[in-house]
C-alpha cells in the first residue's frame, strides 16, 4: 500500500526547460542589477561575502563580484551562496509575475486526489528547499504549496545514493516499502529501490518507455498507479 508519495520535479511533474530556459536565463541576465540595487541588504551582503570567501578574494569589487558570480552561473557551479542569491532574484520574478512556473497539465489534480485520499506527499529535488517552495507556491495551476508535506533537497544527499532514500524514509517516518518515487531518472530510481522504496519512472513525451525497464513506467501523472 502507498502511503506517501515522493516527487522529483524537473522531468517529472515540470518540464526540463522551464528551469533551463526560463529560470536560470532570468537569474544570470538580472544578476549584475540585482547586486547593484540589492548590494547593501544584510541578507544580499551576507551571500555576497560568502561567495568572495568561496573564492579566496581578499578584497574584490563589487564589480568583480558579479563577473565570478556570472562565470559561476555559466560552468554551473554549484555553490550556496550562488544558489542563495538566484533565489532571491527568482523569488522577485514570480512575485512581480514575470513568469509562473511550469507543471504538467494533470500534475495539480492529480496531486489534490492523492491528498484528499489521505497520502502524504514530498518533493526530492536537486533546486534548493526554498526554490522549490517558490515554484509549487507560483505554478501554472496555481498555488500547490498546501499538497505537499515537506521538501528535500541534495543537503539531505545525492539524488543516485540510497542512503539519501534512506534519510528521507526515516525523515518522514514511513516504512520505505509504502513510499512511491516518482521521477523520470532510472538511476535515481534505482536508488530509490534499492533503499526498498516503490518506483515510478515517468516518461514525459517525447520520451517513451525503455523496453524491458526495471521501473514500473507511465507517459503522466494520470497513468501512476498510486
Ligand atoms: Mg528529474
Amino acid at each position: 500500500m502507498i502511503t506517501t508519495i515522493l516527487t522529483d520535479i524537473e522531468g517529472t511533474t515540470s518540464s526540463i526547460s522551464f528551469v533551463k530556459d526560463v529560470l536560470f536565463p532570468y537569474a544570470r541576465e538580472r544578476l549584475p542589477a540585482f547586486v547593484v540595487t540589492h548590494g547593501d541588504d544584510p541578507d544580499v551582503q551576507h551571500w555576497l561575502h560568502e561567495a568572495a570567501k568561496e573564492a579566496r578574494l581578499v578584497s574584490a569589487s563589487r564589480q568583480e563580484i558579479i563577473d565570478l558570480l556570472v562565470g559561476w552561473i555559466d560552468a554551473d557551479r554549484k555553490s550556496t551562496a550562488l544558489k542563495a542569491l538566484q533565489g532571491m532574484i527568482w523569488k522577485d520574478g514570480y512575485a512581480s509575475g514575470e513568469y509562473r512556473a511550469h507543471v504538467y497539465p494533470e500534475v495539480a489534480a492529480r496531486l489534490r486526489a492523492w491528498q484528499a485520499e489521505g497520502k502524504r506527499l514530498y518533493v526530492y529535488s536537486s533546486g534548493s528547499v526554498p526554490a522549490q517552495r517558490l515554484f509549487f507556491a507560483h505554478s501554472e495551476a496555481g498555488d500547490l504549496t498546501p499538497c505537499f508535506s515537506g521538501y528535500f533537497d541534495t543537503e539531505t544527499g545525492p539524488k543516485r545514493d540510497a542512503e539519501s532514500y534512506r534519510r528521507i524514509a526515516t525523515a518522514i517516518d514511513a516504512p520505505p516499502a509504502e513510499i512511491l518515487f516518482l521521477s523520470d531518472i532510472v538511476e535515481e530510481l534505482d536508488a530509490a529501490a534499492a533503499a526498498g522504496l516503490q518506483t515510478t519512472l515517468l516518461a514525459r513525451a517525447p520520451s517513451t518507455c525503455p523496453a524491458g525497464g526495471a521501473h514500473r513506467c507511465v507517459a503522466d501523472f494520470d497513468a501512476i498507479d498510486g
